[in-house]
Formats: structure tokens, sequence, C-alpha cells
């Protein structure tokens, strides 16, 4: 008789997303003429830029030919895109990565979960809190989380390292050493950052410690702070100890055409074993590659052109950004992140809960948001919102969660 991994059915069931479309629902049902704007929503809104759009129909034009036909690519990428990252994401900021460090994907999703594969069960993990539950999930799945105390809301082999407004959301090393560690800057869903100089101590721990940090840095193209890095290999020691994540989800709309990349330095080595040999056998053994097509798309970012049409989309979300901290700071609200992420992490009125605050916006305001206690319990008390929405939506929503409070 065949054994399911048991470890599946120590997971809670997927809370949150649900619950918040349950209860938009419900609030619907009875109210069938409210006009929810959605400001919880993860998805970008912004179509394609017209450079992605020609570089993918050229593409799709050269596969409808002998010559210029692609079947099965490279797994780890095209040498065309593998390329324009090394250039366009790193040696334009002065970091050396080259294109063999460098392998594109599906999807940061993917990445973040699938590199568990190279690592063995017995390794302590270390996690924000609150936290992308991706990471948290993989690990459990793997068996690394060990079992989940549903009265605390938490795994009891996994570090949890708080983000609170006391440490500016940033996490501290913890005392426990973990292996392997996930650090996401800029932050799904506290939209904080991590600085330049707390990189450098992370840096440090993990090199001194033999730990490997997983860095993920989805939302990189959001970041315009000066001390903020771009990259975690902008920080000395990091080839050494860093594996980073990075996704064209967000920064040029590509969450339905799915592409994204991982870097692994040739320089980290655990065990006496290269990480990079590692994740190219996982790589080569488990996944055919990302369309020909969508990789083409892809490398259009990088052209002067496709670089200024994806500017002015992130530019889109960041004026909504602006319009959320600013309205609800008018309104005797507090919030943070919004800066450098396009996330804003809504302080609950002193005493109210994340679930019970997402309950009085939804009727009062007819707004959506996804409450931070869906995150991790160091998330109770807040409230996410995003900010890639349509413009004008986003500043109904936010006028009318001002005249809620004022
Ligand atoms: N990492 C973080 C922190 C995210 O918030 C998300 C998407 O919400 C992802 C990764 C997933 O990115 P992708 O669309 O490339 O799978």
């Amino acid at each position: 008789m065949v054994k399911v991994n048991e470890n599946f059915l120590k997971l809670p069931g997927s809370y949150l997303f649900s619950e918040v479309a349950r209860r938009i629902n419900a609030y619907t049902a009875v109210h069938p003429e409210a006009k929810i704007i959605k400001l919880s929503i993860g998805d970008v809104t912004r179509p394609l830029v017209p450079e992605v759009i020609k570089a993918m129909h050229a593409a799709v034009e050269e596969q409808g030919t002998i010559e210029g036909f692609h079947g099965y690519g490279p797994e780890q990428g095209y040498e065309f895109l593998r390329e324009a990252i090394a250039q366009g994401d790193y040696a334009a900021r002065g970091v050396d990565v080259q294109p063999g460090e460098i392998f594109v994907s599906d999807g940061a999703k993917s990445d973040c979960g699938n590199i568990g594969d190279i690592f063995g069960v017995d390794n302590v993990v270390a996690v924000c809190d609150p936290v992308y539950p991706v990471y948290v999930d993989t690990n459990a799945m793997a068996g690394r989380a060990g079992e989940y105390q549903e009265a605390l809301g938490k795994w009891n082999r996994l570090i949890y390292m708080p983000c609170v407004e006391e440490n500016g959301f940033s996490p501290e090393p913890p005392k426990e050493i973990p292996d392997i560690i996930y650090l996401c800057s800029p932050n799904n869903p506290t939209g904080a950052v991590i600085s330049r100089e707390k990189l450098k101590v992370w840096v440090d721990y993990a090199n001194a410690h033999g730990s490997v940090i997983l860095y993920d840095s989805a939302y990189e193209a959001f970041i315009t702070s000066e001390d903020v890095p771009h990259t975690i290999f902008e920080i000395d020691g990091a080839r050494t100890c860093a594996i980073e994540f990075r996704s064209f989800s967000k920064t040029a709309g590509f969450t339905g055409n799915r592409c994204a990349y991982t870097v692994v330095p040739m320089d980290l080595e655990r065990g006496g074993v290269k990480l990079n040999t590692l994740w190219n056998r996982r790589q080569t053994t488990k996944f055919n590659g990302v369309p020909y097509v969508v990789q083409r798309g892809a490398a259009a970012i990088y052209t002067k052109e496709g670089r200024k049409q994806i500017r002015a989309n992130i530019d889109y979300y960041r004026a909504n950004a602006k319009v959320i901290r600013e309205g609800l700071a008018s309104a005797g609200l507090t919030c943070f992140g919004g800066v450098d992420a396009p996330y804003i992490w809504l302080k609950t009125p002193e005493g109210v809960g994340s679930w019970e605050f997402f309950d009085r916006i939804l009727a009062e305001a007819n707004v959506a948001t996804t409450p931070g206690a869906g995150f991790g319990p160091s998330g109770e008390g807040y409230v996410r919102l995003t900010t890639f929405g349509d413009a004008e939506d986003t500043r109904t929503a936010v006028e009318r969660v001002r005249n809620m409070f004022q």
C-alpha cells in the first residue's frame, strides 16, 4: 500500500486568501450593491509593455519557421537572457555575477520552494514573522518544519524572527544558529527593506556559522532609497553564503507569463560541494526551461526602451503607494512600507485585531485588505494593502477609508 508524504497532512488549511474571499463573498451576498475595491490583490494590473509584446511577437513568428524554431531550450535559460541579466541587473551596479551563476525559471515561487531539494532534511531553518507563506509551507512539506502548533500558529522546528515595529520590521540574527535563513527584501508583507548595514551583519553571521541565506528580492524593482542594496551580492562576502531569487512578475508584469531567475554563486560551497552544481543537477533533472517566447519577452526589458516602459509601470504603482500612505496618514492611521516596496503595512487602531479591522474596513469602506495575522503571529495588529490596483480605484478606496476615520 502506497504511503503518502505525511508532512502534507500536518499543513494547516490554506486559510488566509480563501478566508478573505469567503468574507468578501458573504458580505456582497447581503449587500449586492456594494462596490468592493480590493487593495488585497497581490497581482499586477498594468499590461505588458510594448517592447515586450514586440519581442514576443517576433519570437512567435520565429517559432513558425524552420530556421527560427526552438524546441527544448537549455534548462538554465537561454544565453541571451542570462547575459542580459548579468549585464543589466548586476554589472550595471558594479556587481560581478556571471551568466553561469544565473538559472532562469518559471517563477520565484517555484525556486523558493524547489531550492529545498538541495538541502538535507535536518537543517534548521529560520524565517521572518510575518512571512511569505511559501518558505514555511515548502519546508513543512519537506519535513524540516516539525509539527504545527495550532495555538501558537507556528511550527516547532522553525526559528521565527519577529519583524515588528521596534526593529523596523527588519529581522535580527537569532540566538539559536539556523542553517538556512530566508530573508525577503523588499518584504512581503511588511513593505520593509533591509539596509546595507544590516545586510552586512547577516552576511558576516552566515559566513561565520556556515549558514546559507536564501535572499528573496522579487520586489527589487521598487527600491528607491539610497542605502538599500538592490542585490545581496553588493555586500562583501555574500558570494560565499547567499542564493538570490529575482522575478520578472512584479518588475515587468510577467505574473501570467512566468519568468524569474535564481543566482547561485560559484563561490558558495557547503560540505565541500558547490551549491551551483547541485542546483544545476536539480534543475536539469526536474525542469525543462522557460518557453523561448517568454524569455525573449523578458530579455526585451533590458533594452533602453523596454527599461523606460517598465519603469513607467512601476512608477504607476509607486504613485498608488504615495496616495495610500499619505491618505491614511492624514486620517490619523499609522502605516509602514510603500516607499521601497509595493506593500503597505497598516497598523490597526489600538486593541483591534487584524481580522476585526479587515471586517470593519470591508463593511464601512467596502475596501478589501489582507489581515496581517495570516502571515504569522507577529502580523497580528496589521493589515496589508497592495499598490497594484487601478489608480482611480486606489484613490477612491483611500478616500473611503479616510472618511471612516474622520
Ligand atoms: N517572492 C515573494 C516574496 C512574493 O511575494 C512572490 C509573489 O507574490 C513571489 C516570490 C512569487 O514570484 P513569482 O511570480 O516569480 O513566482
